[in-house]
């Protein structure tokens, strides 16, 4: 492997938040005769484990699907009642990245049904007809940073989220969109990497990889009565979003 090819992995697996790569024992020399002269030994080149393609270049939303199988990966997978992979336009020019599903979309195995997602359904179709733009969103994709309900709906575990993670950037990667909405501070986390919150990034462009990215509230931080001027900032940023995507 080339010097070149291995920083590119490197490089990839670091973007994904994997901090360490194992190294297979190298093998046995094979016993061929020394083409070094006597008493110089050649330094046997390191090999490293083989390491999946950066990203298929076939892949496919549903080759990822079936790649998650019946997930038991991380401790998520043990409360879940349904894997919640994501759904909307597998072409679309706007994803959208929450952070895990809560109670409804366990049940159901979609993103955003319950009460945050009807808000979010709202906030999307609403702005859109404020401004003008034909789009209702069964047209953008809408997908969160873990797949499996956290207990409690609980903040997923950094852990969980880099396992989880490996999946989101494929599904990001397939869908190439123009731009992507972050909401809240998990998806911040895994597609910026960064502590950074929703109120000092929003409004902003941020990038992943090549994509844009526009940060903004979740929107079960909206549907608290004492969070309405979020309301009207979220408002903003998406408004910026969908001009950005759609004009
Ligand atoms: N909150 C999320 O982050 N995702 C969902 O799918 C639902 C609620």
């Amino acid at each position: 492997m080339s010097d070149d090819i291995l920083r590119q992995y490197l490089s990839f697996y670091r973007d994904l938040g994997v901090k360490t790569v194992n190294r297979r024992d190298a093998p046995e020399a094979p016993s061929v005769e020394p083409a070094s002269p006597p008493g110089v030994f050649p330094v046997p080149e390191p090999i490293l484990s083989p390491l999946p393609g950066l990203h298929p270049t076939d892949d496919t939303l549903a080759g990822i699907r079936e790649d998650i199988g019946d997930c038991k990966r991380c401790r998520l997978g043990e409360g879940r009642k349904k894997i919640v992979f994501g759904s909307g336009n597998e072409q679309a020019r706007l994803v959208f990245v929450g952070e895990g599903p809560g109670a409804d979309e366990d049940e159901q195995g979609l993103p955003f049904v319950g009460r945050a997602g009807q808000l979010l359904t709202q906030m999307i179709e609403g702005t859109a007809r404020k401004e003008g733009i034909p789009l209702s969103r069964p047209d953008v994709y809408i997908c969160n940073v873990v797949k499996c309900r956290p207990p409690e709906n609980r903040t997923p575990l950094p852990d969980e989220m880099e396992t989880c993670g490996q999946f989101l950037y494929r599904q990001l990667m397939t869908i190439r969109p123009r731009a992507i909405c972050a909401l809240g501070s998990t998806a911040i986390k895994a597609l910026l990497g960064t502590k950074e919150g929703v109120t000092r990034l929003r409004g902003n462009w941020q990038k992943w990889r090549d994509i844009p990215v526009m940060v903004t509230y979740h929107p079960s931080y909206l549907l608290r009565p004492y969070n309405q001027n979020a309301k009207k900032e979220a408002w903003e940023d998406l408004k910026k979003v969908l001009h950005y995507v759609y004009d």
